[in-house]
């Protein structure tokens, strides 16, 4: 098969394929996969029960020609081929793999921004939108502070591309804003929905696969300036290969978006930092910690209140007991968590739970991408409940000294 370069993008469930053939006339091919997975396109794969849906001269943009398919459903997960059709001959031509993701789970750039500004219409005293910083390809990165700016829980989405942020902090900051404003009178949170957000928007116009990296291919969570220098090879691979989904960028803070963070950091001075991770929409209530804390009893002390907080807030959403959650001082050099440890800032990655003792077959469907709305509605109950809990906690707390 030839390779021809397609370029896709989804919006409002639609498809839309940009590619420069060789021929004048095209044949475009669909057909559709059962979504196992995050899965990534085989470029080798053959039609078999491919339908067409063009054959033609599609519509001539600049070099690009571009096509529109009407004709996706949202959840969809669609190959494409395009065959170039010459005098004498055809060629078949390498697929793409398009994944149509419900843009209510999902939440597009557009819309967080637009649900940030709304909240801010309606409660103008009590809130505030500041910019911190430009994403890699250069769109604002905006952060919104609700409540008290002294004292203030910072919370960040999606410093993993395909994990969880904007459509779980924004609501629920937004359902404690409108039902019981009171609770920000002696404390904040400051919320910056998507750190990642360029390849997060990737992930939100079609691309089928997981994605880690920001558009650099440097894993924000391994580029803070925090015993950066130390290499780390968990998961099997190592912080200081450019091609691992854990490279930690050239320098420490080499990226845009961790630039950001750290001057949001810098104007909101946080008593406590939550980063959302885990998969698809959903977040959990694992909370890991830096593992240079562990032998810090001051910290592990409040560490453990936090984590307990949050838990006993999340775990209502579900109408269940609360469990004895241990704590995981395992976040490493150049993490989010261990640069907030080293300034006296608690802060934690929120994850998933994968100990049968401690999963949630509510969230399940998450992992293999198959988030629905009804599982993102009770998880963002879990979360309105953890975010109260944690608000409460903040209002008052005895703020380490900053280092
Ligand atoms: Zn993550």
């Amino acid at each position: 098969m030839k390779i021809l370069d397609i370029r896709f993008s989804v919006k409002n469930g639609k498809v839309i394929l940009y590619f420069p053939p060789e021929a004048p006339r095209v044949r475009i091919l669909r057909e559709k996969t059962e979504p196992a997975k995050l899965m990534e396109c085989d470029r080798e794969r053959t039609p078999e029960r491919a339908v067409v849906l063009f054959e033609g001269c599609p519509e001539r943009l600049s070099a690009h020609y571009m096509y529109r398919d009407d004709t996706t459903e949202v959840n969809g997960l669609y190959d494409y081929w395009i065959t170039e059709l010459f005098e004498d001959g055809e060629t078949l031509c390498h697929p793409v793999l398009v994944r149509v993701r419900d843009e209510e789970i999902w939440w597009p750039r557009e819309k967080y921004e637009r649900y940030m500004e709304e909240i801010h219409r309606d409660f103008p005293d009590r809130t505030e939108i500041i910019e911190c910083g430009r994403t890699t390809r250069g769109y604002p990165l905006r952060y919104i502070v609700i409540g008290s700016r002294d004292r203030c829980a910072a919370y960040l989405g999606a410093v993993h591309a395909g994990e969880s942020g904007p459509e779980l902090l924004l609501p629920a900051a937004g359902r404690i804003l409108s039902t019981t404003p009171e609770l920000f009178d002696a404390c904040g949170a400051a919320i910056l929905p998507a750190v990642n957000a360029d390849c997060r928007e990737d992930m939100v116009e079609g691309v089928p696969q997981y994605i880690r990296t920001n558009p650099n291919g440097v894993d924000l969570n391994r580029n803070f300036p925090a015993d950066w220098e130390i290499v780390n090879k968990g998961y099997g691979l190592s912080t200081d290969c450019f091609l691992d989904g854990t490279y930690r960028g050239r320098s420490p803070a080499s990226e845009s978006e961790t630039r950001a963070v750290i001057a949001m950091m810098e104007a909101v001075k946080p008593m406590v930092i939550l980063s959302y991770h885990w998969l698809c929409g959903i977040c959990e209530d694992r909370l890991l910690i830096s593992e240079g804390a562990r032998e810090d009893e001051a910290y592990m002390g409040v560490y453990r209140q936090i984590m307990d907080a949050f838990h006993q807030g999340f775990i209502k959403g579900l109408g269940l007991p609360p469990r004895k959650k241990r704590l995981e001082p395992c976040c490493t050099p150049g993490s989010l968590p261990h640069w907030g440890y080293l300034r006296g800032i608690p802060a934690f990655d929120v994850e998933g739970n994968y100990e049968p003792q401690f999963m949630y077959p509510e969230f399940e469907g998450c992992a293999t991408d198959q988030t629905t709305r009804e599982m993102l509605a009770l998880a963002l109950d879990c979360h309105e409940g953890a975010m109260r809990r944690i608000l409460q906690y903040v209002g008052g707390m005895e703020r380490f000294p900053l280092r």
